[in-house]
């Protein structure tokens, strides 16, 4: 089995793990130990340090830790870890057991990624404004906190993503995430202080421009149209060199 297939599935059977604990217990949400936490009821409130040590510190912890992560090594959080994300991918490889892959032009791709900053900002404009519950009921893990009862808006937001997920891969991850939009700020942060973080590298003198990586990368990305990928949309999943037919010719590197 791939070492990212593990990671996934690892970590996926642990949030399920936790979810189960949570509920069952009648513990706090679930909702409290997601990263996003930090903007929902963390630091754009100002009560992130009053938090204490319960275990929407730790959400607080786990959103600071990923932003710092993806400063030095991009969105390998997205790629490894996160069970939403993980849960779309494996969604969409039945269907590519019985279809082609569907991607979108890249101009297209582009243009729709911008929407998670939107997501961002607005939920950033609502917590500060006292009215984060308008887009809380429509969160996706807060939904799942509330099992067994439902909450019908994040229920829906579930809903949507996995369809939509069965027709773009990774689709609330490239387009409508705001956790991926934090992480992605972060690493412009990261290079604006110097940060040369890790990237992934096509060598140029290898490769026979036949685009197949292009073509499986989830996020959509314009592999050919440049030697490190720059986009910080790349969670460092390495499809691209897995089915690369030039064994070798896609690998990690930091910019010289
Ligand atoms: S396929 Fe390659 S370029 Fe695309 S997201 Fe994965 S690692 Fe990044
Ligand atoms: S799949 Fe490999 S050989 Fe083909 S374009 Fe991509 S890097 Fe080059």
């Amino acid at each position: 089995m791939k070492k990212r297939l593990l990671y996934q599935i690892l970590f996926f059977l642990l949030s399920i793990g936790i979810l189960g604990f949570v509920v069952l217990a009648g513990k706090k949400s679930i909702h409290n130990i997601c990263p996003y936490a930090i903007v929902c009821f963390g630091a754009l409130k100002g009560n992130l340090l009053t938090l204490g040590l319960g275990i929407a510190a730790l959400g607080g912890f786990l959103g600071i830790l990923f932003m710092v992560v993806a400063m030095f090594w991009g969105r390998v959080f997205c790629g490894f870890i996160c069970p939403l994300g993980s849960a779309q991918e494996f969604l969409y490889s039945l269907k590519r057991r019985r279809k082609k892959r569907t991607q979108i032009p890249y101009f297209a791709e582009r243009k729709l990624s911008k929407l998670k900053y939107w997501v961002l900002g607005i939920t950033m404009i609502l917590v500060v404004t006292g009215f984060s519950w308008i887009y809380i009921n429509f969160c996706p893990i807060y939904a799942l906190s509330r099992l067994p009862a439902l909450a019908l808006g994040g229920l829906l937001t579930v809903v949507a993503i996995v369809i939509s997920g069965m027709f773009l891969e990774r689709f609330w991850c490239r387009f409508l995430c705001p956790y991926a939009a934090l992480l992605n700020i972060s690493q412009a942060l990261g290079t604006l202080f110097g940060i040369k973080r890790i990237k992934v590298r096509r060598n140029l003198e290898r490769c026979i421009d036949c685009g197949i990586c292009s073509i499986n990368c989830p996020m959509n990305l314009d592999i050919l149209s440049e030697e490190f990928v720059s986009s910080s949309d790349c969670i460092h999943c390495m499809r691209c060199s897995e089915k690369c037919p030039k064994s070798g010719t896609i690998c990690k590197g930091r910019e010289s």
